[in-house]
């Protein structure tokens, strides 16, 4: 298992998460940029580190100092990592990447022979490992999973009959869904932080696609209650007054806005937890605050507990119900609070 903690693992908290997970038996960690690669090794973690998407030229010595595994796709790249290799004296261990339907990074699977060839002549630079990935695992019938795991295969072919070098292509919809694709490592983002790829099935508050695989959410987003007060029929809230109240109603204000990642597309759609209830958001989210109509809870008041996402008594929200909200996917709404708000660790 490599586990993906890209992006501030996936808006957890990078060294938190990678240190979590290296406890819990992990050795191999995945991050899309050299600098978190650097920052990572700097952490502490003394586990395989590599780097998904490439790199400056002017910045390969970084592989060898902070010990950190690239991955290739392009001569330029293997021919800077074995002019360092050789300069240092030493051996560097690159894994290919292969687009096998997704296009996006990686040599097309008819470059791969040519490619190995290359790589072959040059000093220092050893293939170590394949790699691809899929573009729409989380959807087992599409059927451009078989298609690239057929190409995927082939370009794994082009190997030397070499023990040392490991093929992987499944991330967390192929982990759930194809088993076949498991090859000899996985790489899992968004299932280790509780979320199933496919995310949101069913209505309103349909909950998480995940529970069927118990996947539990990592994430929740607390927040508190700064002011209530009651505004009479007729009010405006907030900019441009896009909601008007049409009767008396009871508002509290939170100290959320999109600046912590309560996208403004929530605006007048978004929901949140007070008292264990679900409480709508009225008006335009503004940078810092927005405005929650709580006329049908009773007793709440300023400091009270707010719930973003997360549970609160008997009810839930999922990052998959928010995603849903605003047309995007739990991934980006994890990125979105976690990595603009202060985290709060707890084992649990
Ligand atoms: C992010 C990423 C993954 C993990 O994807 P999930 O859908 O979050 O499991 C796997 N491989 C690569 C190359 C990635 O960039």
């Amino acid at each position: 298992m490599m586990a993906m903690v890209k992006a501030d693992a996936y808006g957890h908290g990078m060294e938190d998460a990678a240190l979590a997970f290296a406890s819990a038996g992990c050795t191999r960690f995945g991050v899309a940029e050299l600098c978190e690669g650097v920052r990572l090794r700097l952490s502490g973690i003394t586990g395989d580190i590599y780097v998904t998407i490439g790199f400056d030229l002017e910045d390969v010595d970084s592989f060898f100092s902070y010990d950190l595994i690239p991955v290739v796709y392009s001569f330029e790249a293997v021919s800077a990592l074995s002019k360092k290799a050789l300069s240092l004296g030493r051996n560097i261990g690159v894994h290919l990447k292969v687009d096998t339907g997704m296009s996006r990074l990686g040599l097309l699977p008819e470059n791969v022979g040519p490619f190995l060839n290359h790589i072959s002549e040059l000093k220092g630079v050893k293939v170590v490992g394949v790699m691809s990935h899929l573009p729409a695992s989380d959807q087992p019938l599409s059927g451009s999973t078989e298609t690239g795991l057929k190409n995927f295969d082939v370009a794994c072919g082009e190997l030397d009959d070499n023990v040392d070098t490991i093929c992987h292509i499944a991330n967390s919809g192929a982990v759930l869904n194809f088993p076949d694709a498991h090859c000899d490592m996985v790489r899992a983002g968004i299932a280790l932080y509780g979320y199933d790829p496919a995310g949101q099935v069913g209505g309103k508050h349909g909950g998480r696609y995940g529970e069927k695989n118990g996947l539990v959410p990592a994430m929740s987003f607390h927040s508190r209650v700064l002011q209530v007060k009651e505004l009479p029929a007729g009010t405006g809230i907030s900019y441009g007054h896009t909601f008007v109240t049409e009767k008396s109603t009871k508002i509290a204000i939170i100290p959320v806005g999109y600046e912590d990642g309560f996208s403004r597309s929530l605006s007048n759609s978004g929901e949140v937890l007070i008292h264990g209830e679900l409480a709508p958001v009225c008006g335009r989210i503004c940078m810092n605050m927005c405005m929650i109509d709580v006329s049908t809870i009773a007793g709440v008041q300023a400091g009270d507990e707010v719930v973003l996402m997360g549970t609160q008594g008997q009810k839930e929200i999922s990052a998959d119900d928010i995603a849903a909200k605003i047309g995007t996917i739990s991934y980006e709404v994890l990125c979105m609070f976690g990595n603009n708000n202060s985290r709060e660790y707890q084992v649990g």
